[in-house]
């Protein structure tokens, strides 16, 4: 199989993956439900989540998942982003759709996946990253909406989900061009014109990664030897969550400590800046020779 074909499987698995959350995603269902539901359909389905499920409620743009015993569920009249990857043997699928359950909040998910539909209509082989950002800055303006800035799309490789390029939801000054037979995840971001535009990082962090290269080079004690030794084996460098790991209470020190020392990285959870409700829509697409197919 090429390795088209492999991104267009994975890409196969994540629509699956997006039918079922338009399913389960409803006011009052447990979150960590949501995220090991979807989690154990990519499974299922022969690949591995390339990240853990991220589901966003409201102002939360990114980054969160269901912790550890997580008990919170969809409030009543929210937005809901649910964001998934799929990897097959590495070759990954991105993508995230947004679930309304107020319907005054209509308007500014359709801003997001217009502008995401616009941009993808224009892209072919040359076309400049800057000039897909002003494309989805137009649509989500022209909507009356605002493009969260500090958000970008990005290339994608085999095992490297942010693989060099980023394709802004703004225009910029300058821009790089997006290339024949290569893959880019497109994700537009947008809030209200209240909003600030942009994400702040929180407190909270519940996605983590390590890499896998360099953790053994630096000192470890003995529990944080064995930590990072099943991070590397579980997971290489990919982003999890303790949720997937057996018996994480027993690491749950030596995992914070490595966190604060750096060993660890953690991904913040991003949020709207002025606390305004923030909508995304995403697809990964190949890029053709006189266009681009959406494989998710
Ligand atoms: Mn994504
Ligand atoms: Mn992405």
């Amino acid at each position: 199989m090429s390795e088209l074909e492999r991104f267009r499987e994975a890409g196969l698995i994540s629509r699956k993956v997006k039918e079922e959350a338009y399913r389960i995603v409803r006011e009052g269902a447990r979150i960590l439900e949501i995220c090991e539901t979807l989690e154990d359909l990519i499974r299922r389905e022969g690949a591995e989540p390339a990240f853990p499920c991220n589901i966003g409620v409201n102002e939360i743009a990114a980054h969160y998942t269901a912790t550890l015993g997580d008990v919170s569920r969809i409030p009543p009249r929210s937005i809901v982003k649910v964001d998934v990857g799929v990897s097959l043997d590495g070759y990954i699928a991105d993508t995230a759709i947004t679930i309304v359950l107020d319907p005054r909040l209509e308007p500014l998910a359709e801003s997001a996946r217009i502008a995401l539909h616009e941009a993808i209509k224009a892209i072919k082989p040359g076309i400049s990253t800057s000039k897909i950002g002003s494309i989805i800055h137009k649509t989500i303006t022209g909507m009356g909406f605002k493009p969260i800035r500090n958000l970008t799309g990005h290339e994608i490789k085999r095992y490297n989900l942010h693989a060099g390029l980023s394709i802004p939801n703004i225009p910029t000054r300058r821009g790089e061009r997006l290339r024949e037979g290569h893959i880019y995840a497109i994700e537009p971001f947008a809030t209200t014109m209240r909003g600030a535009g942009e994400v702040v990082s929180t407190k909270t962090v519940a996605i983590f990664r390590i890499d896998s290269e360099t953790i053994f080079r630096k000192r470890l004690k003995d529990e944080e030897y064995q930590l990072a030794k099943l991070l590397a084996e579980r997971f290489d460098s990919l982003p999890y969550t303790p949720r997937w790991i057996d018996g994480f209470d027993k690491f749950r020190r030596a995992h914070e400590k490595m966190v604060r020392t750096g060993k660890i990285y953690g991904y913040p959870v991003l949020v709207e800046r002025l606390g305004e409700p923030v909508a995304q829509f995403e697809h990964t697409v190949y890029v053709s020779s006189n266009g681009c197919e959406i494989l998710t």
